[in-house]
C-alpha cells in the first residue's frame, strides 16, 4: 500500500481487518497526507481539515474488527458548521439545527425559505444517490455508466451546483452559501455537478465534529488501529518504483533501497506520480500519464498557519471570508489562472473548540485560499508566498483581528510549490483531478487499473473523488474490489 493519506489509511485498516497482511509505505515522516500536522512553539497545527462530518464513516473502520472508535478518539460537536461573512460586513451562520437555520435564511431573505427547504430535500436525495449510491459503485466500463444515467438525469446532473442552487434561491449571498462547499473537494461550484449538493445536507444531518487534540488524533488513531490489527507502517521512505513482470505488479522499491514483494498493490499517492514516476518504466505508466496530463486538474491552495497571543471566542471553528466577487473570482482561479487581488479565505480556528491546541491564552488559526494550480499559473511561489501571506493577513486584520501582526508568535505557510514538492501533487493541485462531469464516474480513473489488474487506486484522484467523505467512500469501494480479487 503506497501512501498514508486518509484514503490509504482507511483502505489499509479495511484490508488488515479482513485478514490481508498489509504494509503501508509513506514517503513523509508523518502519516495523514493532506491531514498531516506540525507542532511549533507549543501550537498544534492541522495541515488540512479541522473537523469531520459523518463520524460513522470513521467509526465503521473500528467496527470491522469489533472495536470502538471511542477508545482511540474523543469527538466534540462543533457549531456553527460555518460562519460566512462578506466584505460589506454582513454575515450568516450555517447551522445543523433546523429551526435556527430557518431563522438565518429568513434573516438573509425570507423569500428564499421555500427554496432553501427544497435544496435540503434535493441534497437529501443527492446524498442517497451520490454518496450513498454512485460513490459506492465501481465504474469500470460504459455499461455501468449508462446504468447511472437515469440517476444523473433525475438529479439534474447536467447542471452545475451553482446553477441548480440559483434555480432555488434568489439572493446572491444565499447562492454562495449553498454552493461553496464543492470547493473542499476541488470542485468549482460553477462547474461541479449538481449532485455535489449532498455536502450541505450531510453537514446538516450529521453535524460537525472535532477530534479532541486535532484531526491529527484521528490520523494517529487510524495508525494505532492498523498496527493493533497487525499491519506494518514504514514512514519517511518514498516508494521509487513499482516492480513489474509483464502486466503484473510484483512489488515496490523505495528510495532508501527497501524492497517488498506483493501480490496486490494499492496506491494512494498522487495519480500522476503513481503512473508517470512509479510506473514510468512500463508502457501503461507512460501512456496513462500522457492521458492524465491532458485532464483538468483542481486548483491549488495557499495555506497560512499562525499561532497568536489572545483568545477569540467570537471567531468560530470554521469561517469563510468571501470577497466582493464570487463567480468572477472562481472563474479567475479555475479558468483564467490569475492570482486576483480579492480572495476567498477559509479561516479555521480549532482552538476555539479545543483550547489545548494552543498555549494558555493563545489561539491557533489556519487561513486557506484557493489559487490556480501551477499549470495555469507557473509563478515562483518562493517569491510570491510572503506577499500573498501578507494579503491574507491584511484581510483578516481588516475584518476580524485588528492588531494581528503584533500578536503572531509563530507562522508558516504551505504554497502550491510545497504541494507539488512535498506531497508530489501534480501541478501542486490540492484535490487532484477536478470533479467535472467529463472526469466523473466511468470517466474518472478507475479504482482498479484496467491493464495492471493487481494494481488498485484509492484517494482523491480516483472514483468517487476528493474531500474526506468521498475519500473514505472510495477506500470502502477499493477494499471491496481488492477483497473480491
Ligand atoms: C488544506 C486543506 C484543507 C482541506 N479541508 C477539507 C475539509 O475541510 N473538508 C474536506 O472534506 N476535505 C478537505 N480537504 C481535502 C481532503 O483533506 C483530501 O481530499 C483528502 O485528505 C485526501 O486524501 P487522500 O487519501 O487522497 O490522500 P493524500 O492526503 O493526498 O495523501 C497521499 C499520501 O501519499 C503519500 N505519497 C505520495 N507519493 C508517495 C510515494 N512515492 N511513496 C509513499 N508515499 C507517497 C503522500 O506523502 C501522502 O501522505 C482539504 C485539503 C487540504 C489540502
Amino acid at each position: 500500500m503506497i501512501g498514508a493519506g486518509l484514503g490509504g489509511l482507511a483502505l489499509a485498516v479495511r484490508l488488515q481487518s479482513a485478514g490481508v497482511a498489509t504494509t503501508l509505505l509513506e514517503a513523509r515522516e508523518k502519516p495523514g497526507g493532506c491531514a498531516a500536522w506540525s507542532i511549533r512553539e507549543g501550537f498544534i497545527f492541522d495541515a488540512g481539515p479541522v473537523a469531520i462530518t459523518d463520524p460513522d464513516s470513521f467509526a465503521e473502520l473500528w467496527r470491522l474488527s469489533g472495536q470502538d472508535m471511542a477508545r482511540d478518539v474523543t469527538l466534540e460537536p462543533v457549531s456553527p458548521l460555518w460562519r460566512l461573512s462578506w466584505a460589506d460586513g454582513s454575515a450568516m451562520d450555517l447551522l445543523a439545527d433546523d429551526a435556527l437555520m430557518r431563522q438565518e435564511v429568513a434573516r438573509m431573505d425570507g423569500r428564499d425559505l421555500p427554496g432553501w427547504q427544497r435544496l435540503l430535500d434535493l441534497g437529501g436525495e443527492a446524498l442517497r444517490e451520490g454518496l450513498g449510491g454512485l460513490a459506492q459503485q465501481e465504474f469500470s466500463d460504459m455499461r455501468a455508466m449508462l446504468k447511472a444515467v437515469p440517476t444523473l438525469l433525475q438529479h439534474q446532473g447536467w447542471r452545475s451546483l451553482y446553477n441548480m442552487v440559483s434555480s432555488q434561491v434568489g439572493q446572491d449571498k444565499l447562492r454562495q452559501a449553498f454552493s461553496f462547499e464543492s470547493l473542499l473537494a476541488g470542485g468549482n461550484p460553477l462547474e461541479a455537478n449538481a449532485l455535489h449538493g449532498w455536502r450541505h445536507r450531510l453537514e446538516h444531518d450529521t453535524g460537525l465534529w472535532h477530534p479532541k487534540g486535532g484531526l491529527n488524533r484521528m490520523v494517529g488513531a487510524l495508525v494505532a488501529l492498523f498496527e493493533r490489527l497487525g499491519g506494518a507502517i514504514r514512514l519517511g521512505d518514498p516508494v521509487a518504483r513499482i516492480e513489474m513482470i509483464g502486466d503484473r505488479a510484483t512489488g515496490v522499491v523505495t528510495q532508501g533501497g527497501w524492497r517488498g514483494d506483493a501480490d496486490v498493490i494499492a496506491s494512494n499517492a498522487d495519480l500522476m506520480h503513481s503512473y508517470r514516476d512509479l510506473l514510468g518504466q512500463h508502457p501503461r505508466g507512460r501512456g496513462h500519464a500522457e492521458k492524465l496530463a491532458r485532464k483538468q486538474w483542481s486548483p491549488a491552495l495557499f495555506a497560512l498557519h499562525f499561532g497568536i497571543r489572545g483568545t477569540w471566542p467570537g471567531i468560530p471553528h470554521r469561517s469563510l471570508l468571501l470577497g466582493p466577487r464570487y463567480e468572477g473570482l472562481l472563474t479567475d482561479i479555475f479558468q483564467h489562472g490569475v492570482l486576483p487581488a480579492d480572495q476567498m479565505i477559509f479561516l479555521y480556528h480549532p482552538s476555539v473548540t479545543d483550547p489545548g491546541l494552543a498555549p494558555e491564552g493563545c489561539s491557533v488559526f489556519s487561513a486557506l485560499a484557493p489559487v490556480p494550480h501551477l499549470g495555469k499559473l507557473p509563478i515562483d511561489w518562493d517569491h510570491m508566498a510572503p506577499l500573498y501571506a501578507d494579503r491574507i493577513l491584511n484581510e483578516i486584520e481588516r475584518r476580524l483581528i485588528p492588531d494581528i501582526r503584533a500578536r503572531i508568535i509563530t507562522r508558516h505557510h504551505v504554497a502550491p510549490s510545497d504541494f507539488a514538492g512535498d506531497m508530489r501533487a501534480h501541478l501542486g493541485s490540492a484535490f487532484s483531478l477536478a470533479p467535472v462531469n467529463s472526469q466523473s464516474l466511468c470517466l474518472r480513473p478507475h479504482n482498479r487499473d484496467a491493464v495492471i489488474r493487481n494494481l488498485y487506486l484509492v484517494g482523491a484522484g480516483t472514483h468517487p473523488g476528493a474531500g474526506v467523505p468521498y475519500v473514505l467512500a472510495g477506500a470502502k469501494l477499493t477494499a471491496g474490489l481488492m477483497l473480491e480479487g
